[in-house]
């Protein structure tokens, strides 16, 4: 048994430094590729501009990983507390604005509840969780399309469903959802879907995928509700 409580606690240690790094990492290569901008810019020679490029590509490559996987290593709650679905889907597709214009995705606002829905979990993941999937629900129209999130309550379940009108998975696409490194994208990382399962299943909740090809997408995820009593967490 200590031999169990030591390795876990390597594990937590260890998680808990992946998540810290990789907020750290992020801002050097902010500022590297920002430079890289500025020397591009200037740049006559063709050749060095294309590598200068290249370099480019490289760090938008590490910083997408890091998206998706920042939680990844920790996704677990450690310290969970009472978060209210709606105020963090109202939270999250405010960030997600910029990239939705972008693509010329429309984003009306939500339909939310009337009163709260608080499940137990953490901020942090469950935002990571819902930044994932509409992430992919925009990656999924670049030509534009609209971008739809409907919450809905019921006994003591709060269902979020995120619509999209985009290019839709093939039954076998959707079979492979969830599976570490699997994409259809030419830059894809394949694991915010992981990431995002995996944070839904520490909270116990369930993900159901509708899609049909060049049709759209339909994921809903069902988490349950804070209750009185004390949460079960494992
Ligand atoms: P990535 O986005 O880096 O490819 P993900 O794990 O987030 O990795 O997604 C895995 C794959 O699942 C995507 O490459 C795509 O093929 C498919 N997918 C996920 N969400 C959608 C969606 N809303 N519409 C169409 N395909 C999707
Ligand atoms: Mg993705």
């Amino acid at each position: 048994i200590l031999k169990r409580l030591v390795k876990a606690e390597k594990l937590e240690v260890v998680s808990h430094l992946a998540a810290s790094i990789s907020h750290e990492v992020r801002n050097p290569l902010t500022a590297s590729r920002g430079f890289m901008q500025m020397l591009g810019e200037d740049e006559q020679n063709p050749i060095k501009k294309r590598y200068l490029s290249i370099a480019i590509d490289e760090l938008d490559r590490a910083k997408d990983i890091i998206d998706d996987y920042l939680l990844f290593a920790n996704s677990a709650p450690e310290r969970p507390e009472q978060v209210d679905v709606g105020v963090e889907i109202q939270h999250v597709l405010q960030i997600m604005k910029p990239l939705a214009n972008m693509n010329g995705v429309v984003l009306p606002p939500p339909s939310l509840l009337h009163g709260q829905a608080k499940v137990c979990g953490e901020r942090k993941k469950l935002q990571q969780c819902f930044i994932n999937l509409v992430k992919n629900s925009i990656e999924a129209m670049p030509n534009g399309g609209k971008l739809e999130v409907k919450l809905k309550k019921s006994g003591e379940t709060v269902t979020v469903e995120i619509h999209d009108t985009g290019c839709g998975m093939t039954s076998e696409q959707i079979s492979r959802l969830g599976e570490p490194y699997f994409t259809t994208k030419e830059k894809g990382t394949g694991l915010g879907t992981m990431v995002s399962f995996r944070i839904i299943h520490y909270m116990q909740g369930k993900v159901h995928v509708k899609s049909e090809k060049g049709k759209g997408t339909c994921f809903s995820i069902e988490l349950p509700l804070c209750t009185k009593t004390a949460p079960k967490i494992d």
